[in-house]
C-alpha cells in the first residue's frame, strides 16, 4: 500500500523532483553514469544528534547496517546534541570526500553554511527525521507522519482518560478531566507537527469543557522542552504541581519517552502513588519506557520503526548515488522556508500494554529479555 501510495507521488512529481536532485560526486556529470561504479566506491556521512536517547542509537546503527550491506562506506559520528559539534562533524565529512549525507539535526536551521559547502562538492543530502530548515541544500527527506503521532499521541491520552472507547467512539464522559500538556523542542521541526496534531485533536474536548487544563499554560512556548531535555521536563511538572497546589491530573500528554520519565518522576516526587499516576503519554517506544508501560506507569508510546526509516533513506542515497530518482509519497508538507523538500513519510503506531506483544516483539524490534 504504501509503495504504490509512493508511485503516485512519484508519478505527480517527478519534475519536482528531478529539480531538486544534485548532481553525484564522482558521477561524471551524467545522470547514470556513477551507477558504473561500486558501492564500496563511494562514502556516506551519517550526522546523528545523541547518544543520550536509544531511539538515536538505533537510527544510527540501522542505517550503517542497511547502507554496510548495500556495499557503502559508513561515516557515522553522533555530536552530543551540540550544534556547533554537529556542523564540524558535517564540515569534516565535506571535507574528507562523503559521496552523500544523510542528517538529522539538532537544530533544524544551523546547516545553511555547512550544506552550502556540500552542495559547492555536489554531494547529495537526505533529512533524516527532522527537516532541516532555510536552505536550498536538501535534496530529499524521509521522516515519519509527523502530525499523524500527535493524533495518536492525543488519541491515547483520551483513550486512557475513557473518553474514546477502544474503538476510538466518544463515550460521552462528562468530565472535567484535568490534563497538562508538554510540547518538544522548538527548534526541532517536528515538535510544531506534533503539537498541532495533539491539540487539534484534544481542542473539541477542550472547548466542551470535558478537559480543562488546570495551569492555564496551553500555548506551544509554555509547554516547550528545549532539546529535549527530560530534566527541564521534570522541572515544569514540579512547578505546575506547585501552581495547581491540590488539584488531581488525570493525564500528562507528552510527546517523547525521555520527557515522560521526568514527567513520571515529578509527579511520584509530588505524591502520586506509582500505581495511580495519571495517564501519561509518549512517542519512540524506548525500552525503558516500554516496560514502564508494561508495569502500568506510563500508558502509551509511539513506535517509529526505526529500521524502516534506515532503510528508506539508504535506499534514497542509494538511488542518488546510481543517478536515479528516490520514491517519495509527499511533496506539499514539508516547506523548509526556501522549497518543499520532496519527502517519504512512514506511519507510526500508537502502543499500549495491549499491543506492545504484536507490535514490538513479534516484529522482532525487542526480544522479550530487552522488556524485562
Ligand atoms: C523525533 C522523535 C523524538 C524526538 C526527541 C524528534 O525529532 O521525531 O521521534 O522523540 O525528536 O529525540
Amino acid at each position: 500500500m504504501k509503495r504504490s501510495l509512493a508511485l503516485v507521488g512519484i508519478a505527480a512529481t517527478a519534475a519536482i523532483v528531478l529539480a531538486g536532485c544534485s548532481g553525484t560526486r564522482g558521477g561524471g556529470g551524467d545522470a547514470g553514469s556513477s551507477g558504473d561504479k561500486p558501492a564500496s566506491d563511494f562514502t556516506v556521512g551519517v550526522a546523528m544528534p545523541t547518544q543520550q536517547s536509544e531511539r538515536w542509537i538505533a537510527d544510527g546503527d540501522n542505517v550503517k547496517k542497511t547502507l554496510e550491506e548495500m556495499g557503502y562506506k559508513v561515516d557515522l559520528q553522533y555530536a552530543n546534541d551540540d550544534i556547533p559539534t554537529q556542523v564540524s562533524q558535517i564540515e569534516n565529512m565535506v571535507s574528507t570526500g562523503a559521496d552523500a549525507l544523510i542528517v538529522a539535526s539538532i537544530d533544524g536551521t544551523t546547516l545553511t553554511d555547512v550544506l552550502q559547502q556540500a552542495a559547492d562538492e555536489d554531494i547529495p543530502v537526505i533529512a533524516y527525521d527532522r527537516l532541516i530548515n532555510g536552505t536550498e541544500n536538501v535534496d530529499y527527506y524521509t521522516t515519519f507522519d509527523n502530525y499523524q503521532v500527535g493524533v495518536q499521541q492525543a488519541t491515547s491520552l483520551l483513550t486512557g482518560l475513557g473518553v474514546l472507547d477502544e474503538s476510538g467512539k466518544d463515550t460521552g464522559v462528562a468530565g472535567p478531566l484535568n490534563i497538562e500538556v508538554f510540547a518538544g523542542s522548538p527548534d526541532d521541526n517536528n515538535a510544531k507537527f506534533f503539537w498541532d496534531g495533539a491539540m487539534d485533536t484534544l481542542k473539541p474536548y477542550l472547548d466542551k469543557g470535558v478537559l480543562t487544563i488546570p495551569s492555564g499554560q496551553t500555548g506551544f512556548e509554555q509547554a516547550a522542552i528545549l532539546r529535549w531535555l527530560p530534566e527541564t521536563a521534570q522541572k515544569r511538572m514540579e512547578n505546575i504541581l506547585t501552581v495547581i497546589g491540590a488539584t488531581k491530573l488525570d493525564g500528562v500528554l507528552s510527546p517523547y519517552d525521555g520527557l515522560s520519565i521526568g514527567i513520571i518522576s515529578a509527579l511520584t516526587s509530588g505524591g502520586y502513588a506509582a500505581s495511580d499516576l495519571p495517564v501519561v503519554t509518549g512517542q519512540d517506544a524506548e525500552a525503558g519506557s516500554v516496560k514502564s508501560i508494561i508495569a502500568g506507569e506510563q500508558y502509551s508510546t509511539i513506535f517509529k520503526d526505526t529500521r524502516e526509516l534506515g532503510k528508506v533513506a539508504a535506499e534514497m542515497v542509494d538511488a542518488i548515488l546510481k543517478g536515479d530518482e528516490p520514491e517519495v509519497n509527499d511533496t506539499e508538507t514539508y516547506d523548509n522556508g526556501k522549497k518543499v523538500v520532496p519527502s517519504y513519510l512512514l506511519e507510526s503506531v500508537i502502543v499500549t500494554k495491549d499491543n506492545y506483544e504484536s507490535v514490538l516483539v513479534e516484529s522482532g524490534y525487542y526480544t522479550e529479555d530487552d522488556l524485562k
